[in-house]
C-alpha cells in the first residue's frame, strides 16, 4: 500500500461527490502526463464524472494515439475556457508536477489561487504545500505508476483496468524510465506490466507509435545534433549539445522533437552528465540527465531556476543561448566529477 487508506477513502468521496473534474499536467506535455492524464480520465468516466484535461501547451504529436476520445483543451489556445475550468470545476487534479509554475506563465497563477478543491499525484522531489490532498512518491518511476496503484487501491485490489487504461499507463511508465533503463530497479513495476499487458497494454503498438514514427525532419535533426552541436568536456565527464533558434528553424521544428537527444550525451562511455541547452522562443531551455550519483535536480535548481529527478532534469533562462553556454561551461569546470 503506496498511500495510508484515509488519504484513498477521501479521494474516492471527492470522484463520488464531485461531478465536474478537471485534470491539468505540467508545460511540455510528456508520456507521463499525457498517460497519467488519459488514464486517469478513462477511469472517471467510468465511475460517472464529467471530467476535461488541461494541457498548457500542445503534447507532441507521437502521443496523439492516446488522446483519441478525450475531451481536452490547449491552454496557450484557449486561455479563457482553461481559466474558467480551474476556477468554475469541483475538483482539479495535478499530474506529473510539483509545483503551480510548472503549469507554465498563462496558467501558474489561477492554478496556484482558484478555490477548488486541488489533488496532487505526482513523482516529483519537494511537492508545493497547495493542495488538499498529496499522493507524492518520488521513488516511484512515473505518474502513471502511481496513478496504477490509487486506482487499485481505490478499487480494493479487485481488476480495474480497461484497454485505454492500461494502454495510457503503459506509455507513462514506458517514457519515464527511457523504456526500462532508469528508475526501474524495483520487481513492483513489472508486476504492474504484466498485468497492463494481461489487459490490453500492446507494447509493441507503443513503442511503433513513440519511438518509431519521426518526421524526415525531426531524424535529421537528430544527426545535425550529434555531428555539429555535441560539445565534449571529456576531464569532467560531461557533454552537452546546444542548438539555436536558427538550427531548429532550418529543421522545421515541432513540439516533441528534441525528445530524447539529451539521453545520447549518457551513451557515451565515460560520460557522467548530459545538456541539451536549446533556445526557444521566449528564454533558453535546458534539459540536464546524468548517471550515477551526480545529481542534476541540485544543479537545475542550484543554476537554472529548475528542477525534477536526481537523474533527470530541466531548467530556464533568460540569457542569450552563448551566455548560457558560457555560464554552463563555468559551473562543469567547478564541478567535482
Ligand atoms: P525534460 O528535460 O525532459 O524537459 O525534463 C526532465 C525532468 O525535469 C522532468 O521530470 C521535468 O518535470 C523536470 N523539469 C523540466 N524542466 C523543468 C523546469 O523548468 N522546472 C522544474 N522544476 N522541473 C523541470
Ligand atoms: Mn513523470
Amino acid at each position: 500500500m503506496l498511500f495510508p487508506d484515509k488519504d484513498i477513502l477521501e479521494l474516492k468521496e471527492l470522484i463520488e461527490t464531485r461531478e465536474n473534474i478537471v485534470l491539468i499536467t505540467h508545460l511540455n506535455p510528456d508520456g507521463d502526463a499525457v498517460g497519467s492524464s488519459t488514464a486517469l480520465y478513462h477511469y472517471l468516466r467510468s465511475k460517472g464524472s464529467k471530467v476535461t484535461v488541461i494541457y498548457p501547451n500542445e503534447f507532441p504529436d507521437f502521443l496523439e494515439f492516446l488522446t483519441v476520445g478525450v475531451e481536452y483543451t490547449i491552454g496557450y489556445k484557449n486561455l479563457d475556457r482553461a481559466k474558467a475550468l480551474l476556477n468554475e470545476s469541483d475538483l482539479v487534479v495535478c499530474l506529473d508536477f510539483n509545483r503551480s509554475l510548472r503549469v507554465g506563465k498563462y496558467l501558474e497563477d489561477t492554478l496556484r489561487e482558484t478555490k477548488v478543491d486541488k489533488v496532487l499525484i505526482d513523482h516529483h522531489l519537494e511537492p508545493e504545500d497547495n493542495f488538499q490532498l498529496l499522493f507524492s512518491h518520488v521513488p516511484a518511476s512515473s505518474t502513471c505508476e502511481i496513478v496504477y496503484e490509487i486506482l487499485y487501491h481505490l478499487e480494493e485490489y479487485k481488476p480495474f483496468l480497461t484497454k485505454d487504461i492500461a494502454m495510457a499507463i503503459y506509455t507513462g511508465i514506458c517514457t519515464d524510465t527511457g523504456s526500462f533503463s532508469f528508475g526501474c530497479n524495483h520487481k513492483r513495476i513489472y508486476e504492474i506490466v504484466g498485468e497492463l499487458v494481461e489487459n490490453g497494454a500492446d507494447v509493441e503498438y507503443v513503442h511503433q507509435e513513440v519511438f518509431n514514427t519521426y518526421s524526415e525532419s525531426r531524424l535529421r535533426l537528430l544527426g545535425f545534433c550529434l555531428c555539429e552541436r555535441l560539445l565534449v568536456i571529456h576531464e569532467k565527464k560531461t557533454a552537452y549539445i546546444y542548438l539555436s533558434k536558427a538550427d531548429l528553424e532550418r529543421f522545421n521544428f515541432q513540439i516533441g522533437d528534441t525528445e530524447g537527444i539529451v539521453n545520447y550525451c549518457l551513451a557515451m562511455k565515460g560520460i557522467e552528465f548530459g545538456a541539451l541547452i536549446s533556445e526557444r522562443l521566449d528564454r533558453v531551455r535546458l534539459s540536464l540527465r546524468s548517471k550515477y550519483d551526480f545529481n542534476v535536480n541540485e544543479f537545475a535548481a542550484k543554476y537554472w531556476s529548475g528542477g525534477g529527478h536526481k537523474n533527470a532534469s530541466g531548467g530556464y533562462s533568460f540569457d542569450s543561448l552563448e551566455n548560457v553556454i558560457k555560464e554552463f561551461e563555468r559551473q562543469v569546470n567547478e564541478l567535482d566529477l
